[in-house]
């Protein structure tokens, strides 16, 4: 260095303190800011490139762009950095934009299998090459929204309720006849149960199931679209009935439970068969 007044603009130490020292003189500057320890700049621009990633790091006062040369890392991460890169420059709207036209585009992908499911894989890919461009945009993507607000309708309860009305009006016990068994079977819930796991499975998987029953209970059919939908038909109707009869059975179950005294109860041990032991459901 020569200059034993040198000093670092970072630290203000000179020469004379530290002799081992690296310095660094990287920008235009002259004079009491031209030299600079490299440690010390070092950790002046980890500070700096924390705080903005992308811009060239520049003096402030001669305003000379530092020379910051990395390492190559290789294709891989710079492949890496320039997806980080366009990933933080799109910010939160990019991003939640990103994720609505994924979620958008498993639906449409959805929508077209279930077509080639449902319709069969000739019939399915001919509708979907003749159809406009712009219904198949739109029409695709409400298939899996279709489905799913169809399981929301309970036309079980509906059901249910009828039968009640018309065809059975459950006695229920004495002293069990101010109010209802409380079980979750009488009225349909306040709340229509959207978008539960289960449900959200039940309605995606639907085209499925429907193209198996319609394979398992019509095989002489040779229309897939027929077979899918008289399938469904099929099995919505078989699993609805089961679904009523359940809760009717379950209803009449709970409406006919009796409590018994606890010395019956020491008696009668062990319980008679048949008689299923404290059981709510
Ligand atoms: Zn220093
Ligand atoms: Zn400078």
């Amino acid at each position: 260095m020569g200059l034993k007044e040198t000093h670092c603009w970072v630290c203000f130490a000179t020469e004379r303190d530290d002799p081992r020292a690296q310095w660094l003189s990287p920008c235009r500057c002259r004079g009491s800011t031209k030299w600079v320890h490299l440690s010390c700049l070092q950790y002046w621009l980890d500070t700096r490139l924390r705080m903005s990633q992308r811009q060239p790091i520049r003096c402030q006062l001669c305003e000379a762009t530092y020379a910051v040369i990395f390492p190559r890392m290789g294709l891989l991460v710079d492949f890496l950095r320039v997806v980080d890169r366009t990933l933080t420059a799109m910010g939160p709207y990019g991003t939640l934009g990103l994720l609505v036209g994924s979620v958008y585009w498993s639906a449409l992908t959805y929508g077209a299998v279930t077509v080639v499911q449902v319709m069969g894989r000739t019939k399915g890919l001919l509708l979907m090459r003749r159809a406009s461009p712009l219904l198949l945009l739109s029409g695709l993507p409400s298939i899996p929204v279709l489905l799913v607000l169809g399981k929301t309708v309970r036309w079980n309860d509906y059901i249910m309720k009828l039968w009640r009305k018309h065809w059975y009006e459950p006695q229920l016990p004495p002293g069990n006849s101010r109010y209802l068994p409380p079980i979750p079977v009488d009225e349909p819930r306040v709340q229509p149960q959207f978008l539960t796991s289960r449900n959200l499975c039940g309605a995606l998987m639907f085209p499925s199931i429907a193209v198996l029953t319609g394979r398992l209970l019509f095989p002489s059919l040779t229309s897939h679209l027929q077979r899918a939908l008289l399938g469904g038909g099929a099995y919505v109707l078989l699993k609805g009935v089961l679904k009523v009869y359940f809760k009717q059975q379950l209803f009449i179950m709970h409406a006919g439970r009796r409590i018994l005294n606890y010395c019956d109860v020491k008696r009668k041990q062990p319980l008679e068969a048949g008689e299923s032991e404290g059981a709510v459901d």
